[in-house]
């Protein structure tokens, strides 16, 4: 997912399918839930057979987190992912993002799961926070 964050702290979603901007009402961001509960399910249960050291092998192969796409509306392919998604006018601004995550991550699924927290950093890294 490839995020610009303006000047003026307006947050610019692109798309993954052509690339360009998404404007307002022309697009969402978008995680699989269905899918999402049940990555988290199977990575739960990963970490409880994988308890103390685990060989590299064994990590390499743990199950790995479902990301969010940002598509245009026109550019949705039906089954790249679920239906829920922010409308990307819903999701401008930094205060909007801090706003969602607080909503989002209330979902276990989304923490457990999903690349948001990556998302959130990006975001934060592009609206000219530097990188911890
Ligand atoms: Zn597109």
């Amino acid at each position: 997912m490839d995020i610009q964050v303006t000047p003026e702290g307006k947050i610019e979603w692109l798309c993954d399918a052509c690339s360009g901007v998404i404007a307002d009402e022309d697009g969402a961001i978008w995680c699989d839930a269905v899918a999402g509960q049940g990555r988290e399910e199977e990575i739960l249960k990963w970490h409880e057979s994988h308890t103390g050291a685990v060989p590299i092998d064994q990590f390499l192969d743990a199950p790995g987190d479902l990301e969010w796409a940002s598509l245009h509306f026109a550019c949705f392919a039906e089954g790249k992912c679920g239906p829920y998604s922010i409308e990307v006018e819903r999701i401008r601004s930094l205060a909007d993002v801090l706003v969602w995550s607080n909503h989002l991550l209330g979902k276990t699924w989304i923490s457990t799961a999903t690349n948001w927290g990556l998302i959130m950093k990006e975001i934060g890294i592009a609206g000219g926070s530097k990188e911890l």
